[in-house]
């Protein structure tokens, strides 16, 4: 497996890569890697004939006062773990080669990211999206893997590539979990043991309302006010959002019908976890 940090080598690899006609797969992602990335990078060895894993934690996708500086990096460590699933190309450029003194080119995805985490992290999805347009640029991949888990993102960045007639295919993966239901996370290293066994109550509070929804209950409000409940039982969790919004745009629904969305963003301490499930009523 070989490691780049110049998008002048990444480009020399790949092209050679295109030119013998291999299907390059593609994972991005802000390193420190766990199973919910692992289960990405082997997807895409299934389906492709040269893998690249890409290890950026992108300033840009920060706000002020957020984790930043503090974001979990091991890069040793994830060479080995992404070695061992068969990577064959691992892309962890310094920030200056993406985004050299002068820098001054953002994509931006409307709508969509006005609501959920975008309209509690500003800036955060154009941070996304800019990031990501130009690691696709840079690898040209044939296929590229999301997490679930970012529900938010994967449809920002499905719209995006959409809208800009990016030529591949994209693939959204189920959220790897936990024994105990908490979606695995990077983040998850910064809680405390404390904070960590209170942090299941999220993926329990998904799980009932799924299980008041099948149940018959229609209204939003209702089943948002169950999982609130259930979520300050948690003494050290602060919520950020609870909602219920359809799938396919993230608009609000107030009286559950088709596919919809569940999604929260819970603040244990300094760290903000996120989680949802889709439902189909
Ligand atoms: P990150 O390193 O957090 O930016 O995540 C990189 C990719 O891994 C994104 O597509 C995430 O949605 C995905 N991902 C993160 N956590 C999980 C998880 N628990 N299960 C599945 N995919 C995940």
């Amino acid at each position: 497996m070989q490691v780049i940090e110049r998008n002048s080598d990444l480009r020399t690899v790949l092209g050679e890569v295109k030119k013998k006609g291999l299907r390059v797969g593609f994972v991005p992602t802000m390193g420190f890697l766990h199973e919910g990335h692992l289960s990405l990078v082997r997807a895409a060895r299934q389906e492709n004939d040269f893998v690249v894993v890409s290890i950026f934690v992108n300033p840009i996708q920060f706000g002020a006062g957020e984790d930043y500086q503090d974001y979990p990096r091991d890069l040793e460590r994830d060479c080995k773990l992404a070695s061992a699933e068969g990577c064959d190309l691992i892309f962890s450029p310094p920030v200056i080669e993406m985004y050299p003194p002068g820098y001054a080119t953002f994509v931006e995805v409307e709508n969509l990211t006005e609501t959920l985490c975008g309209a509690r992290r500003p800036g955060h999805f154009r941070g996304v999206t800019t990031v990501v347009a130009k690691l696709f640029n840079l690898v040209a991949p044939d296929q590229v893997y999301f997490g679930q888990k970012d529900a938010q993102q994967a449809l920002v960045l499905k719209k995006m590539v959409t809208d800009l007639n990016m030529d591949l295919q994209f693939h959204i993966l189920p959220t790897i979990r936990e024994d105990d239901g908490l979606a695995m996370s990077s983040r998850n290293k910064y809680l405390s043991p404390r904070q960590r066994r209170e942090a299941a109550v999220l993926y329990r509070s998904l799980q009932e309302a799924e299980r008041l929804i099948q149940g018959g209950v229609r209204s939003a409000q209702d089943v948002k006010a169950a999982m609130v409940s259930l979520i300050a039982g948690a003494e050290e969790a602060e919520i950020d959002y609870v909602e219920i919004v359809q799938a396919a745009n993230l608009l609000p629904l107030e009286r559950l019908q088709g596919a919809c969305l569940v999604a929260l963003a819970v603040r244990f301490g300094k760290t903000r976890l996120i989680d949802n499930i889709l439902l189909e009523v």
